[in-house]
């Protein structure tokens, strides 16, 4: 969160939320779980079983469900409505997220990235986060520490520094990846088999049967702008059409990886001549965008934050936001 957002959470209050229920909201989070995962643990924090269950609670008290289909077919959407979704398709939105939803009847839409999907393959992020998790339990020995600052070419003072940038290398670096995990005898076709950290094709097809929606995510999880606009669309296409295929899916749903910010207006006028019935989805809070076929979600994961004083202090966010003149999402 930035500094405003900070402010804004200190003095926000949960009795607020009254006051701006009207707001139909989109939450979006990527797993739950009581567990340590060491493919995520050092990338952000998420909520528990206990947690999730909560935060379902306090939304169904206070906003009435918003059915994806009604966003599908372009129905006016109402006030006073949430729809959540879940991102990067871990297997824990089938083996946690999915029976508590169920069981709160709730519908929810998951975007997946298809080349993980089976667990053959795995995102980058992912393996960093099993990386640095190793290196924890090992005090992050120094030697090991260099030749990996060595291969990426970057240099560092702590051990955190190292860590912050390890997680933040270029995308076309992430061949070089597989050779940390070689260098720390780290198996990950085995990590994939045993733990299979990804959803499978199986479970895919029974969360369609039972009502719940699918999306695409890009095939390898690329953050966009470092793509040429060719690449960027095709991962992105390629991503839903492999729902279509696959599932017999008809509607076009996709959220982008990483965040929409540096999304260009000639790539999104390309997705909606792909399908005018798209429906794109950003992380950038409560903001209006240039078409309203681009949905704006903001996240409820940080276990750290009371869940309605966050959503107050999306929502003091967005009246600070329409005083500065940024409600309103420009593209060029
Ligand atoms: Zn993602």
């Amino acid at each position: 969160m930035g500094i405003v957002k900070d402010i804004l959470y200190k003095v926000s209050n949960k009795r607020f939320l009254s006051i701006f229920k009207n707001q139909t909201i989109f939450p979006y989070y990527h797993i739950v779980s009581d567990n340590k995962v060491a493919h995520v643990d050092n990338l952000y924090q998420f909520k528990d079983c206990k947690q999730f269950s909560n935060d379902i609670n306090v939304l169904t008290a206070n906003y009435k469900t918003l059915d994806p289909k009604d966003i599908i077919e372009n129905n006016r959407l109402k006030n006073n409505r949430f729809l959540i979704s879940f991102d990067d398709g871990l297997q824990e939105i089938y083996t946690i997220i999915y029976p508590i939803l169920k069981e709160n009847n709730i519908k929810a839409i998951f975007f997946i990235n298809p080349n993980f999907v089976d667990n053959n393959d795995g995102l980058y992020k992912h393996y960093i986060s099993l990386i640095i998790s190793h290196l924890r339990n090992n005090n992050f020995d120094e030697k090991v520490l260099q030749s990996i600052g060595q291969l990426f070419s970057f240099t560092y003072n702590t051990d955190e520094e190292f860590v912050k940038q390890l997680i933040n290398i270029k995308f076309s670096e992430r061949e070089k990846i597989n050779n940390v995990l070689e260098l720390l005898d780290i198996n990950i076709k085995e990590y994939l088999k045993e733990y299979k950290p990804y959803i499978t094709k199986g479970q895919i097809q029974e969360m369609i049967n039972d009502g719940f929606y699918f999306g695409g995510h890009t095939m390898t999880h690329p953050p966009l702008n470092q793509l040429s606009h060719e690449d960027q669309k095709n991962e992105i296409v390629n991503s839903i059409n492999w729902l279509k295929e696959n599932f017999n899916i008809n509607y076009s749903l996709f959220a982008f990886p990483f965040s929409d910010k540096l999304v260009s207006k000639k790539l999104l006028n390309e997705l909606f001549e792909y399908d005018r019935n798209i429906k794109l989805f950003g992380n950038s809070g409560l903001k209006k965008d240039i078409d309203n076929r681009i949905i704006q979600r903001f996240s409820l994961e940080n276990p750290n934050k009371q869940t309605e004083r966050q959503i107050v202090t999306e929502n003091l966010y967005k009246f600070y936001n329409n005083i500065i003149g940024k409600y309103n999402i420009k593209r060029k």
